[in-house]
């Protein structure tokens, strides 16, 4: 069981390497035990303030409960003066979705369930511990390897301990995974994951991007009204089953139309909740015995497009938000019957600016009512 070493350089234990990448918190190197020739990966991350070495501490603290083969392992975690550095599995073979756009990466719809299987998998065992991870999105999933299929999640940083009997909301994360629970600032639960999992799966089948407006703003307001359709073309030889699967995810939940859509005393149009991880797992899509998915040639105008959503996610790192709560308190007005331009224009002074030099609030006591 890992315990934060206070006051101790991790330089003494590790031999650091070169840096293999980097976020808006932490900077990441390979690094090799010297006592057993291990490598590993070493995140740093600068806590100038108390906050900041507390966001460190709760996911150490999270990631212990975290043992599983999808999710990515701890090793070692240090506390050296102004710099808290947790020892990770090294992970060698890059992001998902850098993976997928290779010349010899033949994807299919089918190579797109194994990686949803696994995806799906370490979110229901992440869930099962009664955490969220609240940061989903594909560069948070890497491949094992650069030749074999097998993904690990990263990143709890953002993640919670969540008890579903309280209340919980938060002000962050990224805007084009986000679901329509932290943008208009309701409760939040385990489908805020499972929609970012559907979105994921809808970027990974076409490479578009369901929501994403010439702004964040405009990004946000689509979520807010779940707002996507399957018309491209990127679409034509995905499977019904493959379809249904993300709708079962991405959809809009019961108390948000309740509170943002419909005025009261309205009927409820049927919605049912999103589908859990376990439940994924068992969808036609996804579920071992069942699916039969036509093994299409290839899925060359989805490679086309996922080259172009790497290609502008590597020049403009989509990190998490920490949203205004004042943009909050203006959102729901999208589903409330204010035409969308003008919520938008009154949107725009309120812009939420990425979190630069906010390293710490997402863990701040603020990002939780
Ligand atoms: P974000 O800005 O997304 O919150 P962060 O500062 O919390 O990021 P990470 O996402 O944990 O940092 O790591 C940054 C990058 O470093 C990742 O996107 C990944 O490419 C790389 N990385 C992180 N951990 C590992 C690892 N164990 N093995 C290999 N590469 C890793």
């Amino acid at each position: 069981d890992v315990t934060i070493k206070r006051g101790v350089d991790p330089r003494e234990i590790y031999e650091l390497e070169s840096e293999i990448g980097r976020g808006k918190f932490g900077t990441v190197y390979r690094c090799r035990e010297k006592s057993t020739d291990l490598e590993l990966a070493a995140k740093f991350v600068g806590v100038p303030k108390k906050e900041d070495r507390r966001n460190v501490e709760r996911e150490v603290d999270i990631m212990r409960q975290l043992q599983h083969p999808r999710l990515i392992q701890l090793y070692d975690a240090f506390e050296n003066g102004k710099v808290m550095c947790v020892i990770l599995e090294l992970i060698e073979g890059g992001e998902l979705f850098e993976r997928v756009i290779d010349d010899d990466f033949v994807l299919t719809e089918k190579s797109c369930t194994v990686f949803m299987r696994q995806i799906c998998e370490g979110v229901e065992f992440i869930h099962k511990q009664n955490i969220l991870h609240l940061d989903m999105k594909p560069e948070n999933i890497l491949c094992l390897t650069k030749t074999g299929n097998r993904i690990k999640i990263i990143d709890f940083g953002l993640a919670r301990k969540y008890d579903p009997g309280k209340k919980l909301q938060v002000l962050f994360g990224t805007p084009e995974f986000v679901a329509p629970e932290v943008v208009n600032f309701d409760q939040i639960g385990f489908g805020t994951d499972m929609w970012s999992v559907g979105v994921i799966c809808y970027v990974l089948l076409s490479g578009l991007s369901p929501f994403m407006g010439h702004t964040d703003i405009e990004t946000m307001a689509n979520v807010t009204v779940a707002k996507y359709d399957f018309d491209d073309e990127a679409f034509d030889e995905i499977s019904e089953n493959a379809k249904d699967f993300i709708q079962c995810v991405v959809q809009i939940q019961n108390e948000t139309i309740k509170n943002v859509i419909l005025k009261p005393g309205l009927c409820l149009p049927v919605y049912s909740q999103r589908m859990s991880a376990e439940q994924c797992l068992k969808h036609v899509w996804l579920h071992r015995s069942e699916r039969q998915i036509p093994r299409h040639p290839s899925m060359d105008m989805t490679k086309d497009n996922l080259r172009q959503f790497v290609e502008r996610w590597n020049d403009h790192p989509n990190s998490p938000y920490v949203f205004e709560t004042a943009s909050h308190a203006i959102l729901p007005c999208i589903g409330s019957g204010l035409r969308l331009s003008e919520s938008l224009n009154s949107l725009v002074a309120l812009s939420p600016s990425p979190c630069e030099s906010l390293a710490s609030s997402p863990g701040s006591d603020n990002a939780f009512l």
